[in-house]
């Protein structure tokens, strides 16, 4: 099921509600209006310029229990490895579990019941501009123009970030998904961090993520404001599939590359009475961590709540926010500015806490008592100045 056969084309092009994006923010948030009753009535248009029917990224979270895309998890782990330099560390997560999603699954699910609902219209167009009158949003696209009475957008309108003002670094990363016909890997355990390869300056560790004994996503995720050419991803997979994982005899069976910003930058400054952002554009990728899929997941819920009930819709940034978007600039700050060694900063962390400590810490479940001892765990006094330096800015 992809979007390209979805596209109608209507006489009225007028909608309740428009979602810019088809990709995890928009679907996640669509998937629940298709579930709830209070949208039946509503006309509901999700425009996207991608079919979205390729396996363009995999999401791993953590979650206790059973979760709302559990069908199409392809795999979980209850032992994860953080590796550095002077740590080798296999822990178990319970009770978390550690879950993988393919993207083409999570596309291939929720498009075609998304569709099946009746009152959704998808467009397959690039979208062009988005322009607020007092009581209407008129979305202009390739072909056509578009109105509605409210639109959620999942793509960031290219803030102009200074840096002067705010901290921003991209995580960049490419992926392979190898094959190999021996059993090499563990499945029982996914490898969260490995940074023992190279830094060179810059923030760079692997994950694995096996789904059998003969299948694996290898990853390289940096931080850092220099892309590498294709080239030089391809090397340090390459080298570490052979220097680390020692594996020598294997076939490439998919690839996948992307770049998402970390920043303190408030991206709901674009936020109006009738253009709500949603998703990366939202702002809702974690900062200092880059983890997004769930944040996504609780933020949908939050905005259908605020939807239904008529409330303000940045009430449902609660609990993504807070007194958290303190410790991620002072995380980013420390590593980014402060020269703090991002090895040496999560090899701490994972030392002295515990891989759920960790988790219920970047899902903002902690309480003020556990917070100090998660930021007592990496090097104090950098971190002491790095707070300093960014309260208030
Ligand atoms: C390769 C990769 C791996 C990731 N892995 C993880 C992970 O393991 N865990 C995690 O928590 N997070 C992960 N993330 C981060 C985050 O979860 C994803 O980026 C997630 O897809 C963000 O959802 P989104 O809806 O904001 O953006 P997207 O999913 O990128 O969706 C945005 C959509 O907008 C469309 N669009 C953009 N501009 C236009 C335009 N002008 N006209 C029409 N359509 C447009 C795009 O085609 C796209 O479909 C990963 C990101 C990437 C790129």
């Amino acid at each position: 099921m992809v979007l390209s056969c979805s596209i109608e084309m209507k006489s009225d092009m007028h909608f309740d509600y428009i979602i810019l994006g088809s990709g995890a923010a928009g679907l996640s948030l669509a998937y629940r209006m298709a579930s709830d009753s209070f949208f039946d009535d509503k006309t509901i248009a999700i425009i996207d310029q991608d079919a979205k029917d390729k396996n363009d990224r995999t999401w791993c979270y953590w979650e206790i229990g059973e979760g709302y895309f559990d069908k199409i998890v392809k795999k979980k782990w209850d032992e994860i490895q953080f590796y550095s330099k002077s740590l080798d560390k296999r822990q178990s997560v319970n009770p978390y579990q550690y879950k993988m999603i393919s993207g083409i699954d999570f596309y291939n699910h929720t498009i075609p019941f998304i569709d099946k609902a009746g009152n959704f219209t998808f467009i397959r167009d690039r979208i062009i501009s988005v322009n607020e009158a007092e009581d209407i949003v008129t979305v202009q696209t390739d072909s056509r123009e578009f109105t509605a009475g409210l639109v959620l957008k999942s793509y960031p309108s290219s803030p102009k970030i200074d840096p002067g003002d705010h901290i921003y670094v991209d995580q960049h990363f490419k992926g392979y998904v190898i094959e190999t016909e021996q059993p090499v890997f563990d499945p029982s355990c996914a490898t969260f961090m490995d940074f023992r390869i190279e830094q060179k300056n810059d923030i760079r560790f692997l994950y694995v993520l096996p789904e059998s004994e003969t299948k694996a996503l290898v990853e390289v995720a940096l931080f850092s404001n220099s892309l590498l050419t294709q080239g030089d991803y391809n090397a340090i997979l390459t080298d570490y599939i052979e220097e680390y994982l020692q594996i020598s005899s294997y076939k490439i069976v998919e690839e996948e590359f992307g770049i998402i910003p970390m920043t303190t930058y408030d991206f709901s400054r674009h936020n109006t009475k009738r253009v709500f952002h949603i998703g990366t554009g939202g702002g809702i990728v974690k900062s200092s961590s880059g983890f997004a899929f769930k944040r996504i997941q609780q933020h949908s819920d939050q905005l259908i709540h605020c939807i239904k009930n008529d409330e303000e819709l940045s009430k449902s940034y609660e609990g993504l926010h807070g007194r958290y978007v303190l410790y991620d600039k002072v995380m980013l700050h420390a590593m980014l500015e402060n020269g703090v060694a991002g090895e040496d900063v999560f090899t701490s962390l994972f030392q002295k806490k515990s891989a759920p400590q960790i988790f219920k810490f970047l899902d903002h479940d902690t309480s003020f008592i556990e917070e100090i001892g998660i930021f007592r765990a990496p090097p104090m006094l950098p971190f002491t100045k790095s707070f300093f330096s960014v309260i208030g800015r």
